[in-house]
């Protein structure tokens, strides 16, 4: 494969690797990455089985991966860590949504629970907040200090939310999701798909809120 030129930019702590970077597979999430003194995590892994070439393109060696936060367990959100295996990096994701995962990551070496990552997220800013609805362990990553969240596939911009159609996805634990987003303080909002949302995250959440409310059972 020749060398990629993923499509990045920079939000605040930031690197945003967009989804339409990744060429030949037919969906992919956006991954973002933030630096850490030298070492990187990851916020979702792609669906391209070959992430890594795109992370190296864009400056990240594979040897400066400390972690790969997962918001669920999705092909087009987990496919990436195929290629990170060879570093054994560790991944964080909901125990609910392991077997999601592991339909298309088999035997990864190395999968910690976010119940058991606070620690390690808390060193960034970050905290994890379950957000089930899209899948039984669908999660966001929020920053309090930067008001900002990473959404996945529970909440986009413009007022979309996840679906709910797919094995295991809820209406009523989307409602009580987007319910609770919709408390908090969002400026930044970083989804699984689509653009960024650089001020007034809340709005975007508040939108998909009363969509959900009129499209969703509970
Ligand atoms: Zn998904």
């Amino acid at each position: 494969m020749t060398s990629p030129s993923p499509l990045v930019s920079r939000v605040g702590r930031f690197l945003v690797l967009h989804e339409e970077s990744f060429v030949g597979v037919s969906i992919s999430s956006n991954v973002y990455v933030l630096g850490d003194e030298g070492s990187y995590y990851l916020f979702d892994a792609s669906g391209h089985p070959d992430l890594l070439s795109y992370l190296e393109s864009a400056g990240i060696h594979g040897s400066l991966i400390a972690g790969a936060f997962l918001t669920h367990g999705h092909y087009d959100h987990v496919r990436g860590l195929e290629s990170l295996r060879d570093y054994s990096v560790p991944v964080y994701l909901s125990n609910r949504d392991r077997r999601l995962m592991e339909e298309t990551i088999r035997g990864y070496p190395s999968c910690t629970d976010l119940s058991d990552a606070s620690g390690v997220l808390s060193r960034l800013g970050l905290v994890s907040i379950l957000t089930p609805g899209h899948t039984p362990g669908s999660a966001c990553f929020y920053s309090p200090g930067e008001a900002l969240l990473i959404s996945g596939d529970t909440v986009f911009s413009d007022g979309y939310f996840g679906r709910t159609d797919l094995p295991g996805g809820s209406d009523s634990d989307m409602l009580e999701s987007l319910e609770c987003l919709s408390r908090m303080k969002v400026e930044v909002l970083l989804a699984g798909h689509g653009p960024v949302v650089h001020e007034q995250g809340s709005r975007h959440i508040s939108k998909a809120l009363s969509c959900a409310r009129g499209m969703l059972r509970r």
